[in-house]
């Protein structure tokens, strides 16, 4: 396994983390300079805020600056009442995976949604089945286009508590079998057009965990998100903790990634209303910074 102690090159800044500094909204060009001027080689931007700032200007300074894409947040959000809703989801996709192209992205990531409403307070139905049927297609529809641009799709299982609101794919074994059926290994030879992003909040309890790591291998392997689960959660979203204060053991599960071939980066995603969005911007990345090498 390699030793993060010595140095942060593989470490990754999803930019949610401090999408707040001091409680108020800290813009992403502001937070790219702040990662160059402390040698942090990657971050994972999200979509509001690279619109915030303007596309081409966040694709120019990541080339001035030299800093890379872990992953580009997000696409999904399948499942609607009708046909309209269904196809304005594929839309929005395709627009997000001509953005992650722009930006060079290895991957984009998909949060594939659940019952379409209830993110706003009423789901417009109750059928997880039919949620899950929907969000197949829709990941078969914007594979062919992530095809014929090359952009590969990271399918992000999210903890079973966001089962109603945000995604209905909730363990590494149910996305990592839409992968085979979708992209089976043979269609692409190369890299794999279809893998998973591997998030240790939502995936650090499932007792298949190590098992389904092994069965994706480095193929399938697109991300590794890391943060700690609190003891109390406080918050079932915004309440993620800092590498080192709850009960995930990252090592391990990097361990089993990198044993299966991940080599890729450790991307820090924090949401933290209560804690770390209240914080100085520059002091949060200086932790992430610590926590990489002294706990990851
Ligand atoms: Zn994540």
């Amino acid at each position: 396994m390699r030793d993060f102690s010595g140095d942060h090159q593989w470490l990754s800044i999803n930019t949610a983390t401090v999408r707040n500094s001091l409680g108020a909204d800290w813009p992403l060009d502001k937070i790219i300079a702040a990662c160059a001027a402390r040698g942090i080689r990657a971050i994972s931007p999200w979509r509001d805020q690279v619109a915030a700032v303007g596309l081409k200007r966040i694709a120019r300074q990541l080339q001035d600056t030299g800093i890379v894409l872990s992953g580009y947040c997000r696409g999904g959000f399948y499942p609607a009442i009708d046909a309209a809703g269904r196809r304005a989801a594929l839309d929005d996709t395709e627009r997000a995976i001509d953005e992650a192209k722009l930006l060079n992205a290895p991957c984009l990531v998909l949060v594939v949604g659940a019952l379409p409403g209830a993110l706003s307070g009423k789901a417009q139905y109750t059928a997880i089945s039919r949620a899950r049927s929907e969000v197949r297609d829709g990941i078969c529809a914007s594979l062919e286009y992530a095809r014929t641009v090359g952009m590969p799709l990271a399918i992000e299982p999210l903890h079973p508590m966001q089962a109603a609101e945000r995604a209905c794919v909730n363990t590494l074994e149910h996305a990592l079998d839409l992968c085979d059926e979708l992209d089976p290994p043979a269609e692409s030879a190369g890299g794999a057009a279809l893998g998973v992003a591997v998030d240790a909040y939502h995936v650090w309890w499932d007792p298949k965990l190590e098992q389904q790591i092994a069965r994706a291998g480095a193929r399938r392997l697109l991300a590794w998100h890391v943060c700690d689960w609190l003891t109390p959660t406080r918050d079932l979203l915004n309440d993620r903790g800092m590498m080192g204060d709850g009960v995930i053991e990252l090592p391990k599960i990097r361990r089993w990634m990198e044993a299966a071939g991940y080599a890729g980066f450790s991307e820090v995603e924090i949401f933290s209303t209560l804690d770390w969005w209240q914080r100085e911007g520059g002091s949060v990345l200086d932790t992430c910074i610590e926590r990489h090498r002294s706990v990851c």
